[in-house]
């Protein structure tokens, strides 16, 4: 068996210890007779399985008492609905959005239809190369909440910071940057990630809403995506997406018996600035983000010449360096170096590049 270097945006790597516990226990859940696919979500097998994955997570991330977690369905684009349909039905039905990539574009235009949304900054103008700073959000002071996306995995541009936007509920959507390293859960009215990027497979989006938001909704919003009540139900409303949110939860064990997010933090960001330096250092790589605000996650680069695009992907791929294909709306390559992408994997990468240019620079 020949395990490639995945560099997938999502659905992404997995660790492999995660997958080889998955196998063990595909036919024969400890000694329940059965798959986690084939229980039911009601019984005693599964609510230990989901519960088990909710303390973890809780324990990850240090989230605080008041703040209620979800593991629903619909995916990150799920919740550009969910939030202003949770959200804009109370104190407001106004939301400012800082958009700094396709992802936040996408937000925007999904919420559109729920309420009256801003764009508070964008980064569109220099071609989202770099992130709106917070002194220059145009915020309102009667919208219900202002959202933004902490890690566009499109562009590759991160806030290294949580923004402060005072009493106004910030909401992230986390998804490619979930888990990436220690986060002060307590600044947010909400976040949330579809699991695919860094916390499991696709099919699971955890959502952590603190509590006093959750008399906000709309009255339309579809009961699934209704905060409150699957907070009520423990998010078993109806049959939740039961084997991605095992497979999350074998996804938080990892981390916590790999030193937790301290652990992954700074694995992460030795990761990304190895990758950035071999791109600076040379003249045939290029990534054309503002150097602060560079994603430790996602990081795009482009050949100076690209009609080499094709060979450097065939080549990389015969390397065992898979799914390097940059997104189509910005061309060139892009590594994910999410957590399961080993430090190997990226020294491989490395490698590759440094092989690639002296055949063809
Ligand atoms: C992938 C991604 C999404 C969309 O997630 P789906 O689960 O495919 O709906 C949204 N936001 C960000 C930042 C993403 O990376």
């Amino acid at each position: 068996m020949a395990r490639v270097y995945n560099f997938s945006a999502g659905p992404a790597a997995l660790p492999e210890e995660v997958l080889a516990r998955a196998g063990r226990e595909m036919l024969d859940w400890q000694g329940s007779g059965m798959s986690v696919m084939e229980m039911s979500h009601r019984g005693a097998a599964f609510s230990a399985i989901a519960e088990q994955a909710g303390a973890d997570l809780r324990d990850l991330l240090a989230v605080p008492e008041n703040y209620k977690l979800l593991f629903l369905q619909g995916g990150g684009a799920g919740q550009f609905a969910g939030v202003p349909l949770n959200l804009l039905g109370g104190v407001s039905n106004k939301a400012d959005y800082v958009v700094t990539g396709n992802w936040g574009k996408k937000a925007v235009k999904e919420a559109a239809k729920y309420g009256d949304i801003a764009v508070a900054g964008s980064g569109e103008d220099v071609g989202f190369t770099t992130i709106p700073a917070r002194e220059n959000w145009m915020l309102r002071e009667d919208a219900a909440y202002v959202h933004y996306t902490p890690n566009e995995t499109i562009q590759g541009v991160e806030y290294p910071e949580v923004p402060d936007v005072g009493d106004v509920p910030l909401v992230g959507d986390m998804s490619s940057s979930f888990l990436s390293r220690p986060v002060d859960v307590s600044k947010f009215g909400v976040l949330y990630a579809g699991a695919q990027k860094n916390a499991g497979p696709a099919g699971v989006t955890i959502v952590i809403v603190r509590d006093d938001l959750l008399d906000q909704a709309q009255p339309g919003v579809p009961v699934v995506f209704d905060y409150a009540a699957q907070a009520d139900a423990d998010s078993m409303l109806n049959t939740p997406p039961c084997y991605a949110w095992y497979t999350a939860g074998l996804v938080f064990d990892w981390i916590k018996r790999n030193g937790g997010l301290e652990a992954m933090a700074e694995r992460n960001a030795r990761k990304a600035a190895k990758l950035y330096a071999a791109i600076d250092g040379s003249d045939f790589y290029r990534n054309p983000v503002e150097p602060a605000v560079r994603s430790r996650m996602n990081v795009p680069f482009l050949l100076a010449d690209d009609a080499l695009d094709a060979a450097f992907l065939a080549e990389a791929e015969a390397a065992g360096l898979t799914a390097l294909a940059g997104h189509r709306s910005v061309g060139g390559m892009r590594a994910s170096i999410y957590n399961a992408m080993p430090e190997a994997g990226v020294d491989a990468l490395i490698g590759f590049m440094g092989d690639f240019e002296a055949r063809n620079g």
